[in-house]
């Protein structure tokens, strides 16, 4: 019995997952469904540092599963996507707290100079302030409708802007939406970035693909702490993979490593219902049909948490 309760607790020490947030306007009341006030991110910087959790550059994690080392407790990552000018709003709470961010840079924008994003200098100028600069596509598409030459043709263009203007690589990319299916992931992969970014809600575990990285994007007043409870569900997808064609979902089937008969799954719009766990297999038959183009699939157990993006093509 001692023996199991010191193995738990060393398994509670040694499966500790990092949790990457993402965040995209601050302090800019225009967009509220992608905006953090200001005194919400203070908020969230105070629960970390009080609650003893190490901020550091998302490098850091990437290293960590490149070395197949364990990843330590309570590391989280920040990142923002786009380069909005309202980021502005941010960095003197990210510097007062001394917490490292990456940006990921929607490349039009800055080279078309449209007004709400940071310029090339302002985002070059954020490598002086614990910044990493990263790519997030040329064009800002939605990248699953998008042709494989098209696709290809998007990341060309943007990574040479890219390097051009920012006079280095971009180690990460993170997809616009956070949408992805195969072939884009597939091609994504094909520009030798380090790390590739969703925004799919989940942690990162030691068995985190580094190609596959999961955010929880904040917005308003998130609450981050019932987030960093969370861990990865190691699970299998089978089906579906991809958007049913006809809109129609019919099965959701994946096998699942936790050890329990029962889990909760959730899908966007349909809500959440408790289905039935065997031998690991989740084997769900329905018929409804799905309501947005871009749908989460979620498989919760206690805090363990697996999500599936379905993006119609
Ligand atoms: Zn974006």
């Amino acid at each position: 019995m001692r023996l199991i309760t010191i193995f738990c607790v060393l398994a509670g020490y040694i499966f500790a997952d990092a949790h990457i947030f993402l965040y995209h306007r601050f302090s800019d009341g225009r967009y509220p469904s992608t905006n953090t006030p200001k005194s919400v991110l203070r908020a969230q910087f105070e629960f970390l540092k009080d609650n003893n959790y190490t901020v550091v550059p998302l490098k850091s994690i990437v290293e960590k599963l490149n070395q197949n080392e364990t990843l330590p407790e309570k590391w989280v990552a920040l990142t923002i996507d786009d380069g909005y000018k309202s980021f502005l709003n941010a960095l003197p709470i990210f510097e007062e707290f001394g917490y490292p961010f990456t940006m990921f840079v929607y490349v039009e924008a800055a080279e078309k100079k449209y007004p709400d994003y940071l310029s090339w200098e302002e985002l070059k100028k954020l490598e002086n302030h614990n910044g990493t600069l990263a790519f997030h596509s040329y064009s800002h598409g939605h990248q699953t409708r998008q042709s494989a030459e098209e696709l290809k043709a998007d990341f060309e263009k943007g990574l040479e802007l890219y390097e051009k203007r920012l006079g280095s690589k971009s180690a990460f990319y993170s997809y616009p939406y956070g949408e992805f299916d195969d072939e884009v992931k597939n091609i994504a992969e094909e520009f030798g970035f380090s790390a590739i970014l969703n925004q799919n809600i989940g942690t990162v575990s030691d068995t985190s693909s580094v190609y596959d990285l999961n955010r929880f994007a904040l917005t308003g007043d998130a609450n981050i702490k019932p987030l960093l409870k969370y861990k990865s569900l190691e699970t299998e997808w089978i089906e579906p993979q991809s958007y049913p064609k006809n809109g129609n979902i019919t099965k959701v089937e994946a096998r699942i490593n936790a050890n329990t008969t029962k889990v909760k799954l959730y899908i966007t719009d349909l809500g959440w219902r408790d289905v039935t766990v065997e031998d690991g297999v989740i084997s769900y038959d329905m018929n409804e049909k799905l309501k947005k183009p871009r749908v989460r699939v979620i498989i919760q157990t206690g805090d363990k948490i697996s999500t599936k993006i379905l993006v119609k093509d």
